[in-house]
């Protein structure tokens, strides 16, 4: 998995970057807090089917809510015996579905926020996430129009709201990023889930923490034969940073973080980001795209700004999907 970008273009934009990886960073932690990161999607779709939650727009009561967390705990506990305790789970878990999607605390939530928030914590493959959610607003024949689309994406942009993190994934306000979508569909009035799942691999700016997460937990276990060019750390652990301007251009994730530069490397050279050990194809690529690099100007990196997601047009916060 890649991720190419440059750090000059301008400020916002790296503070996206910076704030997606922040905020993919605090998921990761609460996920395993929650122990969501041991639940696979199989396992979450039986407690859902077991508690008969099919109609997604009803609203599920806190009884409800702790009634299917107890199930999708409990087995949690059968397989990790000594890594769930299933009250502090279910309190914990509960706690956070409230924060994230009933901040009146009317005592209820909708099926689809349930299921929106655990699945997109839950174990199971970035792509499969996509379709299981999309799925959920799709009609009978699985199409979804802007307003089925929009309901997804307010669920789904509420997880880093209640992180703090909204502004930077283009406000609470998902319309532009509806907009966005069907645009890139040609203004078809429908779209299936090939399109949805084509549009969420440009990784548009509402939705870019959850890739990020799921890159953010295949690096923590990730080890990279090279140095860091700044701290000199071999092999490198977690997030890899290669040059794309210079050969043999390694950072490690701390240093690319802070914001460390090595002499003679400038913040404005692109970069690619890698959270897996790179494949001897993938060397060969990178390979040939320094060549090309090699002789470009300052002038052309910063003509050619690389942003790794899809902005979408963002406009004034205030008007919500839930008014
Ligand atoms: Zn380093």
């Amino acid at each position: 998995m890649i991720f190419v970008f440059s750090l000059s273009s301008s400020a916002d934009l790296n503070n996206v970057r910076f704030s997606a990886y922040r905020t993919a960073m605090k998921l990761r932690r609460l996920q395993k807090a929650l122990c969501l990161d041991l639940l696979s999607l199989s396992a979450a779709c039986d407690a859902l089917d077991q508690h008969n939650l099919k109609q997604n727009d009803q609203p599920m009561d806190i009884l409800q809510i702790i009634n299917c967390l107890t199930t999708i705990y409990d087995r949690l506990e059968q397989e990790h015996n000594n890594l769930v305790n299933v009250p502090l789970c279910v309190d914990m878990c509960l706690n956070w579905l409230l924060n994230v999607y009933d901040t009146g605390r009317t005592g209820r939530i909708r099926v689809l926020s349930f299921k929106t928030g655990i699945i997109s914590l839950c174990k199971a493959h970035l792509e499969d996430k996509y379709r299981y959610l999309f799925k959920q607003v799709a009609s009978s024949t699985g199409f979804c129009d802007q307003r089925r689309l929009g309901l997804l994406l307010h669920d789904s942009i509420q997880i880093p709201r209640q992180l703090g993190e909204v502004a930077s994934f283009g406000g609470s306000n998902i319309e532009p990023s509806v907009r966005s979508c069907f645009q890139f569909a040609n203004n078809k009035p429908e779209i299936e889930a090939a399109l949805f799942l084509d549009w969420m691999r440009l990784e548009p700016q509402s939705m870019v923490w959850l890739p990020v997460l799921h890159r953010v937990a295949a690096a923590e276990t990730a080890k990279h034969q090279a140095k860091c060019n700044i701290c000199k750390e071999c092999p490198i652990i977690g997030f890899r940073y290669r040059s794309l301007k210079h050969f043999n251009y390694d950072i490690c994730q701390s240093c690319f973080f802070s914001g460390r530069v090595a002499k003679g490397h400038k913040m404005h050279y692109p970069m690619v980001e890698y959270c897996t050990p790179t494949t001897s194809g993938e060397d060969v690529r990178d390979f040939a795209k320094v060549l090309k690099n090699k002789f470009r100007t300052k002038r052309y990196f910063a003509k050619h700004p690389r942003m790794g997601y899809l902005p979408v047009q963002t406009v004034l916060e205030g008007d919500n999907m839930e008014t």
